[in-house]
């Protein structure tokens, strides 16, 4: 494959090395699907504490004397096959706990850690190192959110920059007192650029200043315009309309597959599901004579957690069952076990982060629920396709953008790949099921829906062949 040019990918989270939300999945999925289409890239993050063991083989390759109070040194090596580059700032990011709190609740300084984080990005964009200097810096979300901004603020050089949202909820406030510490110029501190509520957000400053926006689903970067999502960018966004754009995620297809589960299956041979329903409704005591639910999340209001304990209890009624894994806000978690505790033999909890459990879910399944208030692209809607574990999701974001809805049309046309629900409440919700319960009752139907569900393509392909050209449009 001939080059056909550079990015450098600026993050906080990337698979297989730290993980806390989908942006490690495409951080990481990201580099091997452009390399398919010529593009080559490099995933700057921080060396956290967990990682530091793996210094030991990687070779240092950019040196700053003064990284935000102490010194920082970034060394390049491969991880899975991944050319990853850690910054490594033991004062910033050598500490106990996660990448964004520790033991007593998130950071005091994380505005200034992802800030030095965002600074050595695009000093090393601009300079290039090694003899490598990228076309593209590509930041992800509020951590790398000033990246752009130091860029363009200090002289892009030929480097031309794309900022994508994975999450607008999160925009890396800090107070405007901030704005010396994380050196930002004083005279960009105004609403066009840098002022944000009196403040500065890192996820603002790289709106205004990155070549490029985009989002990681087109009904996404529509819905940012409006104010019950934007979550106050909204004017920030639309103000940049032009420049914004929605390119769905895709899923690793050799990790998610119903063929490397326990009892395979393919859309061609599909009796291994009912041996691996089997195997979950035993491993968790369950006996469910319709459509067994699966419900992978974190257990936060935006996943729409608390629809469930209205609606559940009447879909039990009809013969469904549920099995939810996921953790999270400590009221939704006791909600999810109260209806464990009420429906035994048809509702089993499971609290905690566990993916092989989720593959196992997956492949028994029946359906997957992803009732969520606002769904940037979401993933357990693509696995649940994947694996003929049809997807009941609200009519947001990439939900939307994935499933087609089993509506008479759809069906009869053969092209309904599961159920979508609007508004995302109770009631519809509710409908939502009772849907489910009379569409899994007709066996020939339920069928079809599950083969058209595994045959839509949900690899990384089409994302790559998209940003790909994003690139190619800017590059300079
Ligand atoms: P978000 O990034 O908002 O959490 P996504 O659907 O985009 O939502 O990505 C969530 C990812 O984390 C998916 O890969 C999902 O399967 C996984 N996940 C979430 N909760 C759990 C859990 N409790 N156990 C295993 N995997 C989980």
């Amino acid at each position: 494959m001939q080059l056909r040019g550079r990015v450098l990918s600026v993050a906080s989270e990337c698979v297989p090395l730290i993980k806390t939300g989908g942006l490690a999945d495409v951080v990481g999925a990201l580099p091997a699907a452009l390399a398919a289409v010529g593009w080559e890239m490099r995933v700057l993050m921080p060396a956290y504490r967990a990682l530091r063991v793996r210094l030991a083989g990687m070779t240092e390759v950019w040196f700053e004397a003064d990284l935000f109070g102490g010194e920082g040194r970034v060394f390049a090596g491969e991880v899975a096959g991944i050319s990853v580059l850690l910054l490594d700032a033991p004062h910033l990011y050598d500490r106990e706990g996660g990448p964004y709190s520790g033991p007593g609740g998130d950071w005091p300084d994380n505005a200034r850690r992802f800030a030095a984080l965002s600074w050595v990005g695009a000093r090393m964009a601009r300079e290039g190192f090694g003899g490598w200097k990228p076309d593209v810096l590509h930041a992800h979300d509020w951590q790398a959110g000033f990246a752009p901004a130091y860029l363009a603020f200090g002289g892009a050089a030929g480097v031309a920059s794309v900022l994508t949202i994975h999450n607008i909820a999160f925009q890396g406030w800090a107070p405007a007192s901030a704005l010396m510490d994380l050196r930002l110029p004083f005279q960009q501190f105004h609403p066009d650029v840098l002022e944000y509520y009196g403040g500065l957000s890192s996820l603002k400053a790289g709106l205004v200043t990155a070549d490029r926006i985009t989002t990681v689903s087109p009904s996404y970067a529509a819905e940012l315009m409006r104010p019950e999502f934007g979550m106050g960018l909204q004017g920030v966004i639309a103000a940049r309309a032009g420049v914004v754009s929605g390119i769905l995620n895709g899923v690793d297809t050799g990790v998610w597959s119903p063929e490397a589960e326990p009892v395979p299956y393919s859309v061609t041979a599909m009796k291994g599901k009912a041996a691996n329903r089997a195997e979950i409704c035993a491993e968790f005591g369950l006996d469910v004579p319709g459509p067994l639910a699966i419900l992978v999340s974190r257990l936060t209001d935006q996943k729409g957690i608390d629809l469930l304990a209205g609606t559940i209890p009447d879909f039990i009624a009809g013969g469904g069952g549920l099995i939810v894994l996921g953790s999270g806000d400590p009221a939704l978690e006791g909600a999810v076990l109260g209806l464990q505790a009420r429906h035994g033999g048809r509702v089993a909890v499971r609290i905690g982060y566990d993916e092989a459990l989720s593959h196992r879910l997956f492949a028994g399944g029946d359906a997957v629920l992803v009732p969520s208030r606002f769904e940037p692209c979401g993933l357990t809607q693509m696995y649940g396709l994947r694996y003929g574990t049809v997807p009941v999701v609200s009519a947001v974001g990439g939900l939307a953008d994935t499933v087609i809805h089993a509506s008479p049309a759809a069906l009869a046309a053969k092209v309904a790949t599961g159920i979508v629900f609007h508004p995302v409440d109770g009631v519809a919700l509710g409908q939502a099921l009772r849907g489910l319960l009379a569409l899994y009752a007709d066996r020939a139907t339920w069928a079809q829906v599950q083969k058209n569900a595994m045959r839509q393509a949900v690899g990384w392909e089409a994302s790559a062949a998209a940003y790909a050209a994003l690139y190619e449009g800017i590059a300079r």
